[in-house]
């Protein structure tokens, strides 16, 4: 769990807290994969006790560093260190004007946060002018502890300097969330040292300078569905949560809804998975607006750079799959998503639908049988897939008990064991809804994991 508080002044208006809000909750929903594993928190001034202290108490404080660290608010209290934005403004204020030193205010403050063994990441959305930057700062602390560096960052923002647009404050957030997660690493291509390393990719959001355009490209990326940030800068960021220890990365199964079979029902909603920044993953497909054969190809050329390296995993997964099975591969390239088609012997095919490697969709047509649900061996294909990510699997609640059950026999026979989440209670109205056989594989494993258990409780 990492939490990434929003730090706001009292006075601070409520939309600019809201903005900041939304700010957060925008990039964090760019992980869908680590979707469990943030929490937002909002910290204002507002409730001043134990922050603040009169005269009188200060007075009768004993003569130690917290003393000495204390300040004056302008209304004639003590501000006690490290416990309010007022202290940390009022500390870091460089001499002579209403500026913020955010080098100092960033340093102190992260120290504090890896001192007290926090794991959470402080951004403070000021009403003041910064130095030396102006829109935005990160910085941080590395702590080191019998011979373990343990690294701390803070993020100040300055709603002045972006004139309270509240877009304009979103994107500057999310850039210095970029920094925060190492988008934009020295040493990594297309990397521009500028107040430092900045992105060079056509209007990243992690460019060095043009705030207020890339302000405008953000908005525009998002009507759009895409991120503000580059591929290698997602790459850059991805590759950095996955080195932090408290988060934790979750494959998402999710079952494609049937086909319509003929009757199609009147104004029937489409059931989509849709998230701020992917394309909707479990969407009805409507036949017609399926792309003509010739635009599935099986040799796969590179698309000009909209050539998401996430998709090159699950490709090469499911293209070994197809061969290990003697069946037909073939992909949609000029969808965004990855969208795969596995057409098996017995004429039945399996269709892969994913918006990024963590969300993935499974659906099944033209079955001899009718069952449109992925059989259990697909099912075990999933569990391997997220294996092989070193992940667990997040049983989506919308999927039907059958799809569930299927992926929750494969997870349960697992080798080695595969975390979950989401998974359905093996109630018995539960198992009323499942196929005969289904349902009996499923009690079956359940007996043999009990018994198991029994075995190693070294009960008789
Ligand atoms: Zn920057
Ligand atoms: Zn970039």
């Amino acid at each position: 769990m990492k939490k990434i508080v929003l730090h706001i002044p009292a006075k601070m208006n409520r939309a600019l807290k809201t903005a900041g809000k939304e700010a957060i909750e925008e990039f964090v929903s760019m992980f869908p994969e680590y979707k469990d594993s943030f929490r937002i928190e909002i910290r204002d001034d507002a409730n001043i006790r134990g922050k603040e202290i009169s005269q009188a108490e200060y007075d009768a404080m004993p003569d130690n560093e917290t003393k000495r660290h204390c300040l004056t608010s302008p209304r004639g209290t003590w501000l006690l260190p490290h416990k309010s934005m007022e202290w940390y403004i009022l500390s870091s204020q460089v001499s002579g004007s209403d500026k913020i030193d955010v080098k100092k205010m960033t340093t102190q403050q992260s120290a504090y946060v890896v001192n007290d063994e926090n794991i959470e990441i402080p951004i403070c959305l000021v009403n003041n002018n910064l130095s030396p930057s102006c829109y935005g700062y990160t910085g941080g602390v590395i702590k080191t502890k019998n011979g373990v560096g343990t690294e701390a960052v803070s993020v100040v923002v300055s709603a002045k300097a972006c004139q309270n647009n509240n877009e304009l404050i979103k994107t500057i957030i999310i850039h210095e969330l970029g920094h925060v997660f190492n988008a934009t690493h020295t040493g990594r291509a297309n990397v521009v040292e500028s107040n430092g390393p900045h992105c060079k990719n056509h209007l990243c959001i992690m460019g060095a300078s043009g705030y207020p355009e890339l302000n405008r490209e953000r908005l525009r990326r998002k009507q759009n569905g895409n991120p503000p940030f580059c591929d290698e800068c997602i790459a850059s960021m991805r590759e950095c949560m996955s080195r932090m220890p408290e988060l934790t990365r979750r494959v998402q199964a999710q079952q494609m809804p049937q086909q319509p079979i003929q009757t199609p029902q009147p104004q029937q909603t489409p059931s989509v998975v849709s998230k701020p920044y992917s394309m909707p993953v479990a969407q009805q497909k409507n036949p017609s607006a399926m792309p003509p054969l010739e635009q599935w190809h099986e040799c796969l050329k590179p698309e000009p750079h909209n050539n998401r390296e996430w998709k090159k995993d699950i490709r090469e997964f499911y293209q070994n799959v197809a061969a290990r099975d003697g069946d037909t591969y073939k992909e949609n390239i000029t969808s965004q998503n990855y969208v795969a088609r596995i057409k098996k012997t017995d004429g039945s095919t399996l269709e892969i639908e994913a918006n990024n490697e963590y969300n993935i969709a499974l659906g099944r047509t033209k079955t001899p049988d009718g069952d449109n649900t992925p059989t259990i061996q697909d099912m075990r294909d999933l569990v391997k897939l997220a294996q092989q990510k070193h992940s667990g699997m997040n049983f989506s609640p919308d999927n039907t008990p059958e799809f569930n059950a299927r992926l929750l026999i494969a997870c349960l026979e697992a080798h080695p064991k595969i975390a979950m989440k989401n998974q359905p209670h093996i109630t018995p109205e539960f198992l009323t809804k499942l196929k005969p056989e289904t349902k009996h594989h499923l009690q079956t494993i359940v007996n043999n994991t009990q018994a198991q258990l029994m075995r190693q409780g070294g009960r008789s």
